[in-house]
Formats: C-alpha cells, structure tokens, sequence
C-alpha cells in the first residue's frame, strides 16, 4: 500500500509483521529490528526520496565511499512508552543538534529538522505496536548518514543516504562493571573528531576494547591523549563521579561527546541541590580519593543502559574496589527522578518529552 504525507514520503508496508515472532521477555540489545525503516538522498545538493520501507538488506556499490574513507556519522535515542499510553521521544532536539554537529566535522551535509524528526516521528507512528511498554522497555532509535558516491578517491562524497532503523529494547541488566583506565592506546585527540559521533570513533576503539577484555575488565576508562593523565569517557558513556557528595564529570573539549545522559544527569542533580562540577578530572585523584573513601559512586551515562554503576576500578597493575553499588544515594536518587519524566510518571517540568 502506498501512502504519502508533507514530505511526500513514500510507504512500502511489510506483507507479514515479524512483531508476533519476537520475544519480549528476551531483547538482546539492537538485535531486533522492527517492520520498516526511512529512507532518504541527498543527490545534487538537496534531500530527496522520502520513503518508509520494510528493514532489509539496501542494495550497494562496494565501491561507496562510506567504506572507504569513513564519512559515517549516526545518533542513537528512545522513545518511551508513557503511562498515558502516548508515546515519547526522550530529547531528540539535542540527538538532532548533535548529529548535524557531526556531519559539519565530516564534511557531509546537514539534515533539516523537519527530515530528522518527520523520518523519526513517521516511522514510530507505522511501528507504533512495536513501542514495548513498562520499566526499562523502550524503542532504541538509530539514524545514520554515510557517503554513497561510488568512486575511488579521497575526497567528501556528493551523495549520501540517510537511514532510521528502529529496535525494541528491554531491561538492561548489568553488574556493576569491573574497568580498565587505558593509558596507551586513546579514543580521541586534541583537534581530531571526538565530539562527533562518526564511526571511526568507535572502530578506533575496538582493539584497546578486546585486549581490555582479555584481560578481564568489562569496559574502558579513556584518558587524555597527551598525558594520559586525565580520565574522560568510559567506553561508550560518559563518567560520573561523587567526591564529597559533589557530582564530577570530565568537562567538554573536542575529545569528548557531548552525551545526552551526561547533560540530562546534570540538569537533573541541579534540580535536587545536588552540587556539579564539570572540570578536568586527574586520574591521580580518582585513585587517592578511593583510597580515602570520600570517592563514593562512579557510573557511566549514556542512552543504551541510562545509568551504569562501575564496581572496580583498574589502573596500571592494581585494582580499586569501590562502595557497594546498592549503597549509592546520589545515582540512585537521579535514576529514579529521570525513570519518572521519562515514563510519563511525574510531569516533564524540562520539557524533555517530544
Ligand atoms: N560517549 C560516547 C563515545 C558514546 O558513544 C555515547 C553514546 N552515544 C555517550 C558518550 C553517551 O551519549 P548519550 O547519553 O547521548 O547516549
């Protein structure tokens, strides 16, 4: 059935939903993927072909750039289930911001707020019945860009696809995770593409990831490129500290993302008089202030698992155990505060619910 709508957006329906198949009560993280996807061009400077169609395969040259020279940026958020029965997008103004962010550093273009949000809001409404309802279920939300020129040589591609996939996503549970601070290899540098979410990033950090886990950590605490002095992420989240019941987290440079979590978490501890500092964070701090117990909680923050607790600490040849993760307040109090907004259980005074 063909159906179109202000963006001329052209619908392809499943024949069959797959959404009978799938086991709710057993959602591996970005596995599952609902009915459709949107598609869209950009050919001769301008966004083109609007389409809503059934996920699969996307016929392409091997020759794309995308492959080649790396221009691939992409965004990930959760639209949520809300005890109205409405369904709610978690803050996709600021996932928007970021991902045109990113495309200026890679050289792609920019997307209107009307393509994102349209390719975004269409979608959901076609697989509305896949949006899972209840605590820690929500619909993960993927757009990616790449370059689609199909010619060798090094330069930023003329032509580009834009892709929204969608998956149901269940509870996330996770132990407390046991952490690496990487002093060698690093995720991002001064002046290089940090702070945008391009796929490099990620594939840059895979080898440091594996030998990390080989040698039985869960995760990585990344540090500064020049020094490895200073912690800045932990693999893909942000990282939060209480040091005297103050809220740390690195500060924002050009090494590190600018998460949605982190920023949400902040806003959220300043509403409860919980005191923030955004300031460069020693790694020599970190261990000392274990050691004297005034260290009391550290997660990780990101859209994936919200809030992260991180149990054991590694750094060079030891290992730093930290606080019970159930006897942690502050985290605890912030989690339960954002849950509420996020599953429409108390009003959205942040106006965080699109
Ligand atoms: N840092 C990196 C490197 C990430 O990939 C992510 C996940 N997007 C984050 C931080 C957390 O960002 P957000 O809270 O927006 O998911």
């Amino acid at each position: 059935m063909i159906v179109t709508d202000t963006l001329n957006i052209k619908t392809t329906k499943i024949g069959q939903s797959k959404l009978a198949n799938v086991d709710f009560q057993n959602l591996p993280f970005g596995k599952v993927f609902t009915d459709h996807m949107f598609v869209a061009d950009y050919e001769d400077g301008e966004w083109k072909n609007f389409e809503l169609m059934p996920y699969g395969p996307i016929p392409m040259s091997p020759a794309i750039s995308a492959l080649h020279y790396g221009q691939a940026i992409f965004e990930g958020m959760k639209a949520y289930k809300l005890k109205s029965g409405e369904i709610s997008i978690f803050r996709a103004d600021k996932n928007f911001k970021r991902f045109n962010i990113s495309a200026e550093r890679m050289a792609m273009p920019t997307i209107p707020e009307e393509i994102f949000m349209k390719g975004i809001t269409s979608l959901i409404n076609l697989d509305k019945a896949w949006v899972p309802e209840g605590d820690n279920y929500s619909l993960y939300i993927r757009p990616v860009m790449f370059a689609t020129d199909d010619k060798l040589g090094v330069k930023a591609s003329s032509n580009y696809k834009f892709v929204v996939l969608t998956n149901p996503s269940g509870p996330y549970y996770s132990q407390p995770l046991k952490v690496k601070i990487e002093t060698h290899y690093t995720r991002a540098d001064e002046g290089g593409v940090g702070y945008a979410k391009t796929a490099g990033n990620y594939g840059r950090s895979l080898y440091a990831f594996s030998q990390a886990q080989k040698e039985g950590f869960d995760q990585i605490i990344w540090t500064d490129s020049k020094e490895h002095s200073y912690v800045e992420e932990s693999g893909t989240a942000n990282l939060m500290f209480v040091i005297n019941n103050v809220l740390v987290t690195p500060s924002l440079g050009g090494t590190i993302l600018d998460g949605v979590t982190r920023d949400t978490v902040l806003q959220v501890a300043k509403s409860l008089d919980i005191p923030t500092e955004e300031r460069k964070v020693p790694i020599k701090e970190v261990i000392s202030k274990i050691q004297s117990g005034e260290l009391t909680e550290a997660f990780a923050v990101g859209t994936a698992a919200t809030i992260t607790q991180i149990g054991i600490i590694g750094y060079e040849n030891d290992l730093f155990t930290l606080t019970d993760p159930t006897t942690r307040v502050i985290s605890h109090k912030i989690h339960k505060v954002l849950d509420d907004i996020r599953y429409g259980r108390s009003e959205d005074v942040f106006g965080w619910n699109t």
